[in-house]
């Protein structure tokens, strides 16, 4: 991801800061220099407003990482890598190499998040108590930081996957019932039914309270977590079905030789309705490059004439390469990091195959489980 900003690591877990942090960063500082201070604590200066603006929001982010941490750490006490954290928009996102494999391991890592909040909010509120006659700016930043941890434990606690409290219902059906599937299925759904909730809580604070950023920022959440759930689905069904494959097993192994010089459109007219998927774009005798189904797609009508497959094809060299025995789920999560979307599959005999994201996904909703 080129839009976020490395932030170095901690545990060896990587941070990175989206883009879309600092816009809440901002936010959070303003709404608290101009709307919660100033009429708590009289009489300041608006440096003082605005210093301790700054600090109490950098303290809030602290918090979300320090959260994120928590699940970072339990994970990995628990055999599960978590490999970076990123700060956005909406909060912390862990980047986990894997899935829980069992459900105990699912409990122990989603319940470390809100736990680490609610000591936090519980030590912001200890600071609150001792410094409020004698330090009343920062027994303010403490109460609203002991508040907020607070919220974020509950909030998090919400019981729809990818929250955390999704993530416990998830490994409480998958330990009574034993089904990972029935599980996933069970607690996105209920995620996606917290995000429409969401949405309506929303829709009534602006209703009746016309607090429109609350609202509206409620509102995103709750569509952001539908999205989410939905999207998590998927991703879940897809390392079900693909687990244990290799990527022989997954690969478009009779991708048609073509040559550089072929156009767009002599293509299409000759293989357009064969539902070929892939093509190997050949120099003098060798493969130089790889044309899947997608690349043809997006060249635009009018230059599918003047446009040769030499210069659309992707170079050998500049792909991805997997072996015919590698695990499919390796790959799969290479091409999410790298953010390719095909892998050559080479033998020692050179090019035998290739795997995009696209063949993937029909595989996957051919699948007999992801329908059932
Ligand atoms: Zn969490």
């Amino acid at each position: 991801m080129s839009s976020t900003v490395n932030l170095g690591s901690i545990f060896g877990i990587q941070f990175r800061l989206h883009f879309s942090w600092f816009v809440i960063f901002t936010l959070v500082t303003v709404f608290l220099s101009w709307q919660v201070f100033p009429p708590a604590l009289l009489e300041q200066s608006q440096l003082v407003y605005w210093t301790m603006g700054a600090v109490t929001s950098l303290l809030f982010f602290a918090s979300v990482v320090t959260h994120e941490l928590a699940h970072g750490l339990v994970g990995r006490a628990n055999g599960i890598t978590i490999k970076s954290i990123t700060l956005f928009i909406f909060g912390g996102a862990a980047h986990m190499t894997r899935e829980p494999s069992k459900a105990a391991q699912e409990l122990r890592m989603a319940v470390a998040g809100p736990i680490s909040s609610l000591v936090m909010a519980g030590l912001f509120w200890m600071v609150w108590n001792t410094f409020s006659s004698t330090g009343p700016q920062l027994a303010l930043m403490a109460l609203w930081l002991a508040q907020i941890n607070l919220v974020l434990a509950v909030f998090n606690l919400f019981p729809g996957f990818p929250l955390d409290g999704g993530r416990v219902l998830r490994a409480l059906v998958w330990h009574f019932s034993g089904s990972y599937k029935k599980a996933t299925r069970v607690a996105t759904q209920a995620g996606r039914v917290v995000g429409y909730l969401f949405v309506l809580g929303g829709a009534t604070i602006i209703i009746l309270y016309q607090e429109w950023l609350s609202g509206v920022w409620l509102g995103l959440i709750g569509l952001f977590l539908e999205s989410t759930a939905r999207a998590s689905y998927k991703q879940a069904m897809l390392q079900q079905v693909l687990q244990g494959m290799t990527a022989g097993e997954v690969m478009l192994s009779d991708c048609r030789r073509v040559s550089a010089e072929t156009t767009v459109s002599q293509l299409a007219m000759e293989y357009g309705d064969s539902g070929e998927e892939c093509f190997i774009v050949a120099g003098e005798g060798r493969a130089e490059g790889i044309i899947a189904l997608h690349n043809i797609v997006s060249v635009a009508k009018s230059e599918k004439g003047a446009t040769r497959l030499g210069e659309i094809a992707r170079p050998l060299e500049k792909l991805s390469i997997a072996k015919p025995g590698d695990d499919v789920l390796g790959i799969v999560q290479h091409m999410n990091e790298a953010g390719h979307d095909e892998v050559a599959v080479m033998s020692q005999d050179g090019l035998v195959g290739l795997i995009t994201l696209e063949s993937l996904i029909k595989l996957v909703n051919r699948h007999p489980d992801f329908n059932s």
